[in-house]
């Protein structure tokens, strides 16, 4: 079993992050792109998006930008919580205002693996001390996004806003983002939960992050690990610095596809 061999178109979005470092992986990849023309016309429109980014981590991404992708992203709530064939998200791609480069994107990993790395950039803008760190947090949000098994889930928040889930069971970590949240007075924190099927152990529910300051009502990708089989995904309001069990009624639960 050669899994390489099926998922090859699906590495394009990684090789763009330079994600696939200097291995065999990419020499494959490499070898792959001089005789696929999609995935050639892909890492083009990707590569311009990565200029466009460049830019984006010395000053404050366009806003236009943002807004497209954003808006490329919201769409993602129209698809099942599956990996689709790629001809599905050609369609769905189609229905994006047509003008610049993204059109161009064959896939909707690769324009959620944007989003996330024009939120991440502008988390890096604001906090230019903490580079180092949001550097390595930014690479390991990317393998999840470049994984072959990635998919996507989202879910409405009550009280107004929507969360966005891309995980990787193989990887057993999802990244999570949200745009649209009651803004939090008070010092008061959204923080993140796995939760297991039985809440009966006091195991079953693990803390999984706080979700950063909204930037114009987005907030920069989040990286939870140690997915098990059952879990879900909950958001509860907590005081100042996260809490090690909700206090509050979840706003979020949210059901993600089954790890084994
Ligand atoms: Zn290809």
């Amino acid at each position: 079993m050669l899994p390489w061999r099926r998922n090859l178109h699906a590495l394009v979005g990684a090789y763009a992050l330079d994600a696939l470092g200097e291995g065999a992986e990419r020499e494959r990849f490499t070898r792959h792109l001089r005789r696929c023309t999609s995935c050639a016309e892909e890492l083009r429109g990707l590569r311009e998006v990565a200029t466009a980014l460049a830019y984006a981590t010395a000053a404050e991404p366009p806003p236009e930008l943002r807004r497209r992708v954003m808006a490329a992203v919201s769409r993602t709530r129209q698809l099942p919580p599956e990996a689709l064939p790629q001809w599905r998200f050609r369609g769905w791609l189609s229905r994006i205002p047509s003008s610049g480069w993204l059109p161009r994107l064959a896939t909707a990993t690769a324009a959620i693996a944007i989003a996330a790395v024009v939120a991440l950039s502008v988390a890096l803008s604001s906090a230019t001390q903490q580079l180092n760190s949001a550097r390595a947090q930014g690479q390991a949000i990317a393998a999840v996004l470049a994984a072959p098994d990635v998919t996507t889930v989202t879910g409405p928040v009550s009280g107004g806003g929507v969360t966005t889930v891309v995980l990787s069971a193989g990887r057993r970590e999802l990244v999570v983002s949200t745009s649209g949240l009651a803004a939090l007075s008070g010092g008061k924190v959204y923080e993140l939960w796995l939760i297991g099927p039985s809440t009966a152990q006091a195991t079953a529910i693990r803390r999984a992050g706080l979700l950063p300051g909204a930037e114009a009502g987005l907030t920069a990708p989040v990286l939870a690990s140690g997915l098990v089989a059952g879990d879900k995904l909950g958001i509860t309001v907590e005081p100042a610095g996260g809490s090690n069990q909700p206090t509050t009624t979840p706003i979020l639960l949210l059901s993600l596809p089954a790890v084994t």
